[in-house]
């Protein structure tokens, strides 16, 4: 099959060999594949992944084990967990120390015609959602993961760190269940854009401190210490980026002001997937291109371009 591999830089591979999923996987074929941060991470050497990029996708099913999900459409939870440790049994699956990712960790993403995932992972995408909202499904869970890990009130205060794409659909999945937001950036031209989708922007210098809730989802090494900033005493701080792993952290100021700091990766599917058929967030203006599997490596150049938003592969 077609496939973009990734290796020490991506290449477009035509000889791929075809995936074989092993007992209690399915074989999907993708149709569309978005192109998020940790993509481009990955391609720069975080993690040190070797194999096919891509989790975020939405395809059609042509082999599993559950017989009502062949031939649908679905989406993919993308953690892949053992199912016999200690945190599978605590149903935190996205936990599993012996968990595969897909596209990003030890098993072969959707960059590419065919992937493999446990039957238990797919969720049916409803007829109502096209391909081309479906496929933020991944990173909106993402979006989503907020509300099971912590509950917002209507009267918060909220900054989102971040004019890019986690940013934007953080914003909307907030604006979606009634939490007004401020999306905050350096990029005036990205700020109207966003402002164009009916959010609240504001260019990062001209926030105030004293906001209720801080997210960071600027990807960017020093997003934590300026959410510290802008975050009241007693107030919460919610971290979407891993790229703060490589901050110089002081967390001198979390003390002193009490914050609460709260890790926040991937989500549900099934609150993203609902938001999507019940129109409450409709994604589809963040899409700044689509291009061919055949040209993903522009497709990857595209999405690296700071004016561009959401990048998606069409794979079939
Ligand atoms: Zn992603
Ligand atoms: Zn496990």
């Amino acid at each position: 099959m077609r496939a973009l591999f990734l290796d020490n830089e991506v290449r477009l591979r035509r000889d791929y060999p075809d995936p074989r999923p092993v007992s209690g996987e399915s074989l999907i074929k993708v149709e569309m594949a978005g192109i998020c941060g940790t993509d481009l991470e990955l391609a720069r050497g975080y993690m040190s992944y070797r194999g096919i990029p891509g989790h975020e996708f939405v395809g059609r099913v042509i082999e599993s084990g559950r017989a009502e999900v062949i031939g649908r459409r679905v989406v993919g939870e993308i953690n892949a967990a053992c199912g016999r440790c200690e945190w599978c049994d605590r149903g935190l699956g996205r936990h599993c120390p012996n968990r595969t990712v897909l596209g990003i960790l030890g098993r072969d993403g959707a960059f590419a015609e065919h992937l493999t995932l446990p039957d238990e992972n797919l969720l049916p995408v409803p007829d109502s959602i096209p391909n081309e909202s479906a496929v933020f499904c991944e990173p909106l869970a993402a979006a989503y993961e907020i509300f099971e890990q912590t509950h917002i009130q209507p009267t918060e205060s909220i900054a989102i760190l971040g004019d890019g794409r986690l940013g934007s659909l953080i914003a909307m999945a907030l604006k979606a269940e009634r939490l007004p937001s401020v999306i905050a950036g350096h990029n005036r031209s990205r700020l109207d854009r966003i402002a164009a989708l009916g959010l609240k922007v504001s260019l990062e210098s001209e926030l105030k401190p004293g906001f209720d809730l801080v997210i960071d989802a600027t990807g960017r090494a020093e997003g934590f210490n300026r959410a510290l900033e802008l975050v009241r005493p007693r107030g919460r701080v919610i971290l979407k980026s891993t790229a703060a792993a490589s901050a110089p952290l002081n967390p001198a100021p979390a003390v002193i002001n009490e914050i609460t700091i709260i890790g926040s990766r991937c989500g549900c599917f099934g609150p993203a997937l609902e938001a999507l058929a019940s129109g409450r967030v409709d994604p589809r203006p963040l899409i700044s291109g689509i291009y061919p599997l055949e040209d993903g490596i522009a497709a990857i150049r595209a999405a690296t371009n700071r004016s561009n938003f959401k990048v998606l592969l069409r794979a079939a």
